[in-house]
């Protein structure tokens, strides 16, 4: 399949060295320059599971995207972080014909109505992956462990692209799943996101030492019911018992000792978080029907504040 991964930081370096693998035509666009400069230099790397990889794929800047004039991909994979993904799409928006789908599995909540801007819903598709992938500096990505992607068209029509979708994945060893409801994957996630990340982030800890604090049943429990209760107004019926028996395992688990993304965005690498698409979205839809959610709103606050205060 002939696909453009616009966003290549830790997760579009994973998607494009296994898709690239199996076979398929690919280009890649990102917006951080030493990162297009070193994947051009050195082909994309990654530590794979242990070995090193080297993959040469054409990559350009968002600068640069006027050079692929006649390049039309049937699928765009967007892999930037939330608050990049507007922009980023508007530098690309000559690349999208009325033929093109996109993918977005980015983490959050409300990216449909930015791509609806330059997509119609039928083109859509919307979903989650549960693999992981880290940076270990430009053009160099870690990439561990096992993952899944769970997807599905956004609009009524563009099932059997999903499907075609799904195939290019299997091949490419993405474990993809074809679900019927890609909302509730995706809030379910975002909870996850906006309990663990959070918290692990304001308090300077990991996930095991978080669910040590005799405090943590009680912030989990109510940061889902706020979710839940906005969830609920969208017609997304969380289950909340479900969700929080997730989390709680986490305490206990494999990932007990790990650092969530946003501790890693925020407190190691002094970047901006997803924070207003995870919180601050439940926040500002709270707002929008009558639904309160002030544990909701103080972490989003809290962790705007520690962006400024380390000058993010
Ligand atoms: P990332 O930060 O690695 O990459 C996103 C963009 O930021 C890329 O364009 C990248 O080039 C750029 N970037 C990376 N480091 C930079 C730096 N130091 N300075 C300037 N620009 C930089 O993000 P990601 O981890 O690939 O996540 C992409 C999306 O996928 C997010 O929505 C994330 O929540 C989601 N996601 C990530 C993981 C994961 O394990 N990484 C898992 C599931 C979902």
């Amino acid at each position: 399949m002939k696909i453009a991964i616009v966003g290549v930081g830790a997760m579009g370096s994973r998607f494009a060295l296994m898709l690239h693998k199996s076979g398929n035509d690919l280009v890649l666009i990102d917006g951080w320059q030493p990162n297009v400069q070193a994947i051009r230099q050195q082909g994309l790397q990654a530590d794979f599971n242990g070995k090193a990889v080297t993959a040469n794929i054409p990559v350009y800047s968002l600068e640069e995207v006027d050079q692929l004039q006649g390049y039309q991909p049937e699928l765009i994979i967007a892999f930037t972080k939330s608050y990049q993904l507007d922009s980023a799409f508007t530098k690309i928006k000559a690349l999208i014909t009325p033929q093109t789908y996109v993918l977005c599995l980015l983490n959050g909540m409300g990216h449909e109505s930015i791509l609806k801007k330059y997509v119609d819903d039928n083109h859509l598709l919307l979903g989650i992956t549960m693999w992981t992938a880290g940076l270990a500096g430009p053009g160099h990505a870690t990439l561990f462990g096992n993952g899944n992607v769970e997807l599905k068209n956004f609009g009524s029509e563009g099932k059997d692209f999903a499907l075609k979708v799904v195939d290019v994945f299997n091949d490419a060893g993405l474990c993809p799943k074809y679900i019927d409801d890609p909302k509730y994957a995706i809030w379910r996630k975002a909870c996850v996101n906006g309990t663990l990340n959070t918290l692990c982030s304001i308090l300077d800890c990991n996930i095991g030492e978080l669910g040590q604090t005799q405090e943590a049943a009680d912030f989990l429990k109510t940061i889902i019911a706020e979710f839940a209760a906005v969830a609920a107004q969208e017609g997304v019926n969380l289950d909340q018992a479900e969700v929080y028996q997730h989390v709680d395992e986490t305490f206990h688990g494999d990932i007990a000792d790990h650092y969530p993304s946003m501790y890693q965005d925020l407190l190691k690498n002094h970047r901006k978080t997803e924070i207003d698409f995870i919180n601050g979205a439940v926040w500002q839809k709270g707002k929008e029907y009558g639904v309160a959610t002030p544990y909701c709103t103080l972490i989003t606050q809290l962790i705007h504040a520690k962006e400024e205060l380390l000058g993010v």
